[in-house]
């Protein structure tokens, strides 16, 4: 590493992390003072947005009155108290709720191209009540690029500095233990302090970070779908302060993917299209000991991602036989029938076929008795009209070999441990005091908090928009620096 610099300005508002929370607060700030300074440590701005499908919800919007929806922010509070069971931080929510409205009619005033099918009540996740989910047509691009656009104007009129490839490494702390600003690594490894009355962690989650992952969800990270830059920098910087985190009970996961290897932060080969509202399942779904633990046509999501969040590992394995993969509709998006018979052929991991479920089970790592009475258990079903999980959509025996397995396995793309914060986004201590001269937004806080252990449809990004926004409009007091 080369010599520190330091320099002698102090901003207004240092921003670490130029994402979805990072680039919101660095606008609003920049509307108010033109000593904001934004560090990144990836060469180009954006995040997670870059990845994401960029999914919103907010309640009260001008397009949700334009289209006669009636809707609250008590209505979505309400929603997410019972989509979460309660689980979520409510202070939190409240904050995010009530202020989402803003945020979303804010985006929409930039040029943000709203899907013109939206709002709808849900797509992929448990639905709302009410139609107040919005995407845009590039999804999470689409959000990125209004927000990207803002920043460069800002940064033009000279009232925001960004420094990319700029990775926060240290924060800086008076003798009483306030945070007073930063030192940044350059990519030639040089150390550059930067000082500032407030600072803003907005650097994201930890979910490409397998060590990180592993330690705070307690299981293998299973996905490579998040950015790569969500190291969990914000966590270590964080607690390096006195700050705490929070939020393990709430891990939760996604029903299923389809990994391409068995190497740590696996690729997918597809996704299994388990919603019973588009394609009704030919198939059975097994744990481990062979068992049958959810009815496959479940309509809910939330009840299937539930559970399968009980089942060892968040592992299954899809079984059928040879007629259901020729007379069934595909059931990996993108793939037909040939397709999928191909990947067995080819010997992918996790794609198993053998003439006899014995051998099956035995390929798989299924407990053979367990397969063999679930099928029993199934056949008997289809045969009978009475399936024992209740299940109504019984349309063939799994009885003719050859016999198929595929492994699908549970991950999370977002990180449920967060930092611990106040309900003004102040970073907290063990014993809730706050860190003077320290905040954080975004996934930093834990999708535990604002998602609670559930998927809220829209609860990750829109409050990493919003509380992004918050502090950068609440920081910087009113009239300073215009
Ligand atoms: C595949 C996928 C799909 C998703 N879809 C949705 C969805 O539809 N709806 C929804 O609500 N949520 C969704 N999410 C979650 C949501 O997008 C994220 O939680 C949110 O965008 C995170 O925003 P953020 O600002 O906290 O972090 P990020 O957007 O990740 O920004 C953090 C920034 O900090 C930078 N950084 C990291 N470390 C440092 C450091 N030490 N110094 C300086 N900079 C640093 C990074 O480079 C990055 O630019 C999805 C997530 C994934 C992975």
């Amino acid at each position: 590493m080369t010599d520190t610099t330091a320099s002698t300005d102090v901003w207004d508002l240092i921003v670490i992390g130029g994402g979805t929370a990072g680039l919101s607060a660095s606008i609003f700030a920049a509307q108010r003072s033109s000593k904001v300074l934004l560090l990144d440590t990836a060469d180009v701005l954006g995040g997670t947005l870059w990845v994401a499908n960029g999914q919103l919800s907010a309640a009260g919007t001008r397009l949700q009155k334009e289209r006669g929806i009636e809707d609250s922010p008590q209505a979505h509070l309400d929603d997410i108290m019972r989509l979460s069971r309660g689980t979520v931080n409510e202070d939190l929510v409240r904050l995010a709720v009530w202020n989402a409205a803003d945020t979303f009619d804010w985006l929409m005033d930039q040029g943000f191209d709203v899907d013109p099918a939206c709002p709808v009540d849900g797509v992929g996740h448990e639905p709302y009540s009410r139609a107040r989910y919005y995407w845009g047509q590039q999804g999470g691009a689409s959000v990125r690029k209004v927000l990207v656009a803002a920043v460069e104007q800002a940064v033009s009129e000279g009232r925001l500095e960004v420094r990319l490839q700029h990775r926060a490494s240290r924060l800086l702390t008076d003798d009483a233990g306030n945070v007073i600003g930063v030192e940044a690594t350059d990519a030639d490894g040089a150390a550059h302090r930067f000082h500032a009355t407030s600072t803003v962690l907005a650097c994201g989650g930890y979910t490409a970070n397998p060590e990180m992952y592993a330690e705070l969800n307690g299981r293998p990270l299973y996905t490579n779908l998040p950015y790569r830059h969500s190291q969990g920098d914000g966590y270590t910087l964080g607690q390096s302060v006195g700050g705490t985190l929070r939020g393990g009970e709430n891990f939760f996961c996604n029903f299923g993917f389809l990994l391409d290897s068995d190497q740590p932060k696996p690729g997918m080969v597809g996704r299994l299209n388990t919603y019973p509202q588009k394609r009704l399942p030919w198939e059975i779904y097994v744990n481990v000991h062979g068992h049958r633990f959810v009815r496959e046509d479940m309509e809910s999501v939330d009840a299937r991602e539930n559970a399968l969040l009980e089942q060892p590992d968040q592992r299954y394995w899809v079984i059928f036989d040879q007629s259901i993969l020729e007379q069934a509709p595909p059931f990996i998006a993108g793939f037909d029938s040939a397709a999928i018979a191909a990947l067995f052929a080819d010997n992918r991991p996790y794609f198993y076929k053998a003439d006899t479920l014995e051998e099956l089970a035995d390929r798989a790592g299924i407990a053979t008795e367990g397969l063999l009475s679930a099928i029993r258990g199934y056949n008997f079903g289809v045969a009978s009209g009475n399936d024992f999980f209740g299940r109504k959509h019984l349309p063939a025996p799994i009885e003719i070999g050859p016999f198929y397995a595929i492994r699908a396995q549970g991950a999370a793309v977002s990180s449920a441990v967060g930092l611990s914060v106040d309900k003004s986004l102040r970073v907290v201590r063990d014993d809730d005091q706050p860190i003077r001269g320290l905040w954080a937004a975004g996934e930093i806080i834990g999708a535990s908090q604002t998602m609670g252990r559930a998927v809220c449809g829209g609860m990750m990004a829109t409050p990493a928009l919003t509380f992004g926004r918050l502090l950068g409009q609440r920081l910087i007091p009113l009239g300073e620096g215009q």
